[in-house]
């Protein structure tokens, strides 16, 4: 049978304030746990006020519990002997050490990581559709989403440059504004600090040699000029050696690396160190389905941007995107949250045929 853990505990990135810690808390309750949510200390108000609508909703107290903080909290969990598991979401440095640390103290755990999501686009794909989906996948959340595609890698230099004449007119338009504005194409990024962060990439893309066709950089928005507004960013001629490619930006900001043919392209992201998710764009079924099988990365889209699976799967990444056996939610989420206790059971009636059962030994 399968036995909740006892008390478990969830980490959070600042992303997704809603949609990860229900990834987690909605699982380990259903199989019987409590749960410790430590959301991200940058947006905190969405998680307590989902612990606040659960307790309205009759979960009673204790269930579930959210603890505010950074490091310090993170590592009180880690520490804790009566924490069973530990399920983290971030980016894969402290994902790392949350996995290393928690099994260190006994602990079973699941950490998800960064990402670097690569399109691939064959020259018989719609590149209408593609430039569509990919001024989405790119730049909607202001870039910050770890099924975000922030590599764009078309197959020949045709589909190159088709590819950016269809998305500069709509790139043009993407205006980023204040959440309240209907009309904002994204908002803000997170904090000041991340603001300077995407610009360093930006800069750091021209230094190795990249072609900034588009510059995000520099944008303000009347009345808010303090807010951190980046304009959208579009990169082409990116090589896989740079530093601005292999690194997640988690940013506005769309790469264009060109390939020659389909295995040059495939063998980006299979060979990037991250694998959370990766589309291919084409109306030819068997290289979608060779593609779909070969590629080195966790969840793969098939003329789909953003690969996330429909909730009744699973989520989760491979390479440095996850460590541990895992995956968030659906039946993944159910063995995580749970230990399997086997009961061998035997019923003797002190009938003399019960006297014949013994237990094999060896020697
Ligand atoms: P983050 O790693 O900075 O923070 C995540 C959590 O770790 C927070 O709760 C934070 O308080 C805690 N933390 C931060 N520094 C710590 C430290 N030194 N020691 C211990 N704990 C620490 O991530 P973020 O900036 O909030 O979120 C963005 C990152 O999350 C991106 O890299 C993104 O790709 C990733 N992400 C991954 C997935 C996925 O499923 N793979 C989903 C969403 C976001």
């Amino acid at each position: 049978m399968r036995q909740p853990l006892g008390v478990v505990a969830g980490i959070t990135p600042f992303n997704f304030p809603a949609m990860i810690p229900m990834w987690m808390f909605g699982v380990a309750i259903a199989c019987g746990n409590a749960f410790i949510l430590k959301p991200s200390e940058k947006d905190p108000s969405v998680p307590l006020r989902l612990a606040e609508l659960m307790t309205e909703a009759g979960l009673p107290d204790g269930v579930l519990n959210v603890v505010h903080g950074d490091k310090e909290a993170v590592d009180a969990i880690l520490h804790h002997p009566d924490i069973k598991a530990v399920s983290f979401v971030g980016s894969s440095d402290i994902a790392q050490y949350v996995y290393v640390t928690g099994a260190q103290n006994g602990k079973r755990v699941q950490a998800m990581g960064g990402a670097k999501n690569h399109a691939i686009i064959l020259p018989d794909a719609d590149l209408d559709q593609v430039a569509r989906d990919l001024i989405g996948a790119a730049f909607g959340s202001a870039g910050e989403r770890c099924m975000a595609l922030p590599v764009a890698v078309p197959v020949g230099d045709k589909t190159a440059d088709a590819l950016i004449e269809k998305l500069l007119p709509e790139i043009e338009k993407l205006v980023p504004g204040a959440s309240t504005d209907p009309d904002a194409a994204y908002g803000p990024v997170v904090s000041a600090a991340h603001k300077a962060r995407v610009e360093s990439y930006i800069q750091m893309g021209v230094d190795e040699g990249a072609e900034l066709v588009v510059d995000g950089r520099g944008f303000s928005l009347q009345g808010y000029e303090n807010g951190f507004f980046i304009g959208p960013s579009l990169f082409d001629k990116v090589r896989a050696d740079m530093r601005s490619y292999q690194e997640e930006i988690f940013g506005p900001v769309l790469q264009i690396v060109r390939a020659q043919d389909l295995e040059e392209a495939a063998r980006l992201p299979s060979e990037h160190p991250y694998g959370n998710g990766v589309a291919i764009f084409t109306r030819n079924g068997l290289a979608a389905r060779e593609f779909a099988s070969k590629v080195n990365v966790g969840m793969v889209g098939v003329n789909v941007p953003i690969p996330v699976p429909v909730a009744y799967h699973t989520f989760g990444g491979w390479k440095r995107s996850a460590f541990g056996d895992t995956n968030q939610h659906g039946m993944e989420g159910v063995r995580f949250f749970t230990k399997i206790k086997t009961v061998t059971q035997r019923w003797p009636t002190g009938e003399v045929s019960d006297q014949a059962f013994v237990i094999p030994t060896m020697g």
